[in-house]
């Protein structure tokens, strides 16, 4: 089989970057995912994100301990299936914020360079305001306006701070992410295929020049040719992981596992990030919460009119804040949902509860991606370094995030459905008290991202035009990109990444 173009990967940037650049008929693209159609209807269900997690459309990752927290291990969800993460993801569209391009510092990326793909893409995507939220993730955005002020009605395409329902990727109660609003109707262009079930191996090259890639298929290790290049849009954990094996990272590591070094490029894998989160929960008067959601009401009421808390994304509610009035931007996100977020919901709520994640949206601390050995199948080593900034700034915004959420828990309208805290709990009062609990419970908002990151050679892994350093019709387009991770949630910029990368290849 041969083709112009091939993208590794059919996530939130592969569904993008195949639809554009299959868009003029030019050039013949494959598309080759490890993962499967996206069959399961919890793909499609709004709330049914977590019932997705371990099982088979999950990569299912965790991390090495985090000695900043406690030698925790966290837990790292990512899609697998044609969708990729933004089939399994909790839906929430947001552009990023202004000082997120600017700070990243990248020829052709400030915000003014980026905000037009991003109206563009705004008439492509399919979203709306939670139409479904629950009563008191109105009363949740009340009192947060009232304790943080409000200037905005929307916060897309602003320099947002504040509180708001979230604004979610569906139509008619069902999820409609990039893989139905991009990826499927392309699918019908004659010079675009696809592959599933195939995981890419390596990839192939000739020279410094990527041919194509070796993958399996139908258990046989095959080669496929592109005579135009690779893009990797195989995620911030696979795609750097893809390069190592391929040759191309720290040229040291690699021949430590085994593995011939093709480029010395030492950033390939370092830098990673995601924002860490502490879920506070708050035990409501009364029982109107999502620990009952699928009662068979509630099923029938999802199954005949699409409404109700199913057809919720559960993070109904999201406020911005600023740990301190020196920052330009805000580094703390809330996200209400209207239920005990138990164990990252791998168990079901254990009472009547509302949660208020608390993220750190700018994190300073850095990690790295890190092949166990050469062999496709080992799982890579991943170490977000989780709270390890030098300054303690992380661990800082966290704090300062926990102790707002309880001021606006305790502010009326929202405070009325409140008992009373159930954890931490009011005796975790010092910075000490709830850092303990913090260490035990804290989790990622699930955004990966910043391991293959762009800028200038020797200090990045791929060019502002997404090229890989030191390799020739080899691309990167996906969230590994990132210099610095977004502040919120990235699929959308991710999608904007995806767009602009099938520009650059076209032209290249
Ligand atoms: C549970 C969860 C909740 C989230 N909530 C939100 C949210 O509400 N809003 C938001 O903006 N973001 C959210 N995110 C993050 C967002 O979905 C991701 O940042 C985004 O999807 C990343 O896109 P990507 O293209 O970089 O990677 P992915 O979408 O993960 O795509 C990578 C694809 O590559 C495939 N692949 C990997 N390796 C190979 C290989 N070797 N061969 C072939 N195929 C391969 C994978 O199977 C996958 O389909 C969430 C993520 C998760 C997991």
């Amino acid at each position: 089989m041969q083709c112009d173009y091939l993208i590794v990967g059919g996530g939130t940037a592969g569904c993008v970057l195949a639809e554009r650049l299959s868009a003029s008929g030019k050039y013949r693209v494959l598309l080759v995912e490890a993962g499967g159609p996206p069959r399961s209807p919890f793909v499609k269900i709004p709330a049914g994100f977590a019932k997705l997690f371990k099982g088979s459309c999950d990569w299912n990752y965790g991390t090495e301990p985090q000695c900043h927290v406690g030698n925790r291990q966290v837990y790292v969800p990512r899609g697998r299936m044609l969708g990729g993460s933004a089939n399994m993801n909790a839906l929430i569209h947001q552009w990023g914020h202004p000082a997120d391009f600017d700070d990243w510092g990248v020829d052709g990326w400030a915000w003014q360079d980026v905000m037009p793909v991003f109206r563009k893409l705004e008439s492509e995507l399919v979203f709306e305001t939670n139409r479904d939220a629950h009563p008191a993730a109105n009363d949740f955005v009340d009192a947060a306006r009232q304790t943080l002020g409000h200037r905005h009605a929307r916060y897309n395409g602003k320099a947002y701070e504040g509180a708001w329902i979230s604004e979610i990727v569906t139509r008619g109660g069902k999820r409609r992410s990039v893989y139905d609003s991009h990826l499927k109707p392309a699918l019908r262009r004659p010079n675009l295929s696809v592959i599933t079930g195939s995981k890419v191996h390596r990839i192939v090259f000739e020279q410094e020049r990527a041919m194509g890639v070796s993958l399996m298929v139908g258990g046989e290790l095959r080669s496929i040719r592109a005579s135009g290049g690779v893009i990797l849009s195989a995620g911030a954990i696979e795609s750097p992981a893809l390069l190592m094996r391929s040759g191309i990272g720290n040229g040291y590591d690699l021949e430590q596992r085994g593995i011939e070094a093709k480029v010395h490029s030492p950033h390939v894998g370092r830098h990673l990030q995601d924002h860490p989160m502490a879920v506070p929960t708050f035990a409501t008067v009364h029982s109107r919460t999502y620990k009952s959601a699928e009662s068979l009401p509630n099923l029938l009421n999802y199954l005949f009119r699409k409404r109700g808390p199913l057809a919720s994304n559960v993070a109904e509610a999201i406020a911005f804040a600023r740990s301190s009035s020196e920052l330009i931007a805000p580094d703390i996100e809330l996200l209400f949902a209207p239920l005990e977020w138990r164990k990252e919901a791998l168990e079901p709520p254990a009472i009547n509860a509302f949660s208020i994640g608390v993220a750190v949206v700018a994190p300073q601390s850095r990690g790295e991606i890190r092949l166990m050995s050469k062999d496709a199948y080992d799982v890579p080593l991943l170490d977000f370094g989780l709270f390890s900034d030098a300054n303690g700034s992380d661990r800082k915004a966290m704090l300062s995030g926990m102790r707002l959420a309880r001021r606006i828990a305790s502010t009326s309208p929202f405070s009325e459905h409140l008992a009373c805290e159930h954890a931490p709990g009011t005796a975790a009062q010092s910075d000490e008290a709830l850092w303990r609990w913090i260490c035990e419970e804290v989790q990622t908002v699930y955004h990966p991202a910043c391991s293959c990151r762009m800028g200038d050679a020797g200090h990045a892994v791929v060019s502002p035009e997404l090229a890989v350093h030191g390799t020739e019709r080899l691309w990167i387009a996906d969230a590994s990109v990132m210099p610095n991770l977004v502040r919120g949630h990235p699929n959308t910029a991710v999608a904007m990444i995806a767009a602009r990368a099938a520009g650059f290849i076209a032209a290249a």
